[in-house]
């Protein structure tokens, strides 16, 4: 490709694009409810098990996860975080649904 050196690189992504990323969110993805559908070392306290035996993350009253650090807003476990949250694409839709609702 032919370079014009008086053309200056601009970054061409959009306001919107660069602003979601989880520094600037309040963990809101971290109220959703979990299930556990593999082993990753989540430690027993944060685990409820409902009447069918299924896993999933333990909730406080107000919805978020009680493994997140309330003043950091930072996942406690992050090694062993679950597989869902692994998955959990920032800046994709679920992403940008959660925190259209919660922002
Ligand atoms: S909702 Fe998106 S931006 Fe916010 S913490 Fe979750 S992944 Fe990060
Ligand atoms: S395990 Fe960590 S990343 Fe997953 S919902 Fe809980 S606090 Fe968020």
């Amino acid at each position: 490709m032919k370079i014009n050196k008086h053309v200056i690189p601009i970054n061409v992504a959009t306001p919107a694009e660069t602003k979601v990323t989880c520094e600037s969110c309040e963990a809101c993805c971290c109220r959703l409810k979990v299930m556990l559908i593999t082993d990753t070392g989540v430690p027993n306290h944060f685990i409820e098990t409902d009447e069918y035996g299924s896993s999933s993350m333990a909730q406080l009253d107000d919805g978020w996860c009680a493994a997140l650090n309330r003043k950091t807003m930072m996942c406690m476990i992050y090694e062993n975080r679950p597989l869902v949250c692994r998955e959990f694409e920032m800046g994709g839709d679920e992403c940008i649904d959660e925190r259209t609702a919660n922002l």
